[in-house]
């Protein structure tokens, strides 16, 4: 992708999130975008990061692994998200790698990463995901069970930053993000990690505190 394509592109994205902000009473700024890079290769991440985003997002951690140090050897000040299931046996590398994630989803999870975390003297910021349709073979606690993971994470030392959600596909989301934002306020929990190339606006106005966009500002994924 050429440089002018992935500049304009962030520039729409951003344009929307600030209008989507405004529309909320909202600061644009409160909103961080995260770009999410998974399936794209270092040529295609480059023309972003010369475009001055810093915020990246991947959903899994062997591919991470392989793409950015690297890409984090050529550019001060990357800061790395995952956005997909972990699986404890990875917790180590993902606390090594990443800055914050967002698929925290049970206590044995929570378990792996807390004793990651006291090794290795790192701790990335938490987000606890929602399966927020109760959808079977989905990712993320169920709607009943968060304030059980959210006892477990705090009493385990985490650092909770947000609540995050995959509303169910091809329904109105508003609901969805909606219901994540009660919770959230419900437990003073800060953070909302919510909204995709699809429905980010949507989100912004609900409370999102981050976005995690892929095809919008990479076009489609292979
Ligand atoms: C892939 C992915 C995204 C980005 O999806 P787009 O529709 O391409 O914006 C966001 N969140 C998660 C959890 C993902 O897996």
């Amino acid at each position: 992708m050429p440089t002018d394509d992935a500049s304009q592109r962030l520039e729409q994205v951003r344009d929307e999130i600030a209008r989507a902000a405004h529309i909320a009473d909202r600061k644009a700024d409160a909103v961080t975008l995260i770009a999410v890079s998974k399936t794209h290769d270092a040529d295609a991440i480059r023309p972003l990061i010369a475009a001055g985003q810093r915020v990246f997002g991947e959903n899994r951690v062997q591919e991470a692994e392989v793409k950015w140090p690297a890409l984090r050897a050529e550019t001060s000040g990357i800061e790395l998200h995952l956005v997909g299931q972990l699986q404890s046996n990875k917790a180590e590398e993902a606390v090594a790698l990443f800055d914050a994630i967002h698929s925290v989803d049970r206590d044995s999870l929570v378990t792996a990463l807390a004793r990651a975390m006291d090794k290795q003297h790192r701790r990335p910021a938490c987000f606890l995901q929602v399966n927020i349709g109760d959808e079977p073979q989905k990712g993320g606690c169920l709607v009943a069970d968060l304030p059980k993971l959210i006892e477990q994470a705090r009493a385990a030392d985490l650092p909770v930053a947000g609540l995050m959600c995959v509303p169910p596909l091809a329904t109105e989301p508003a609901p969805y993000f909606a219901l994540l934002a009660k919770m959230a306020r419900d437990h003073g929990v800060p953070g909302l990690s919510m909204g995709m190339s699809s429905d980010f606006a949507t989100a912004v106005t609900i409370g999102a505190t981050h976005v995690r966009i892929g095809s919008a500002l990479f076009g489609a994924r292979a």
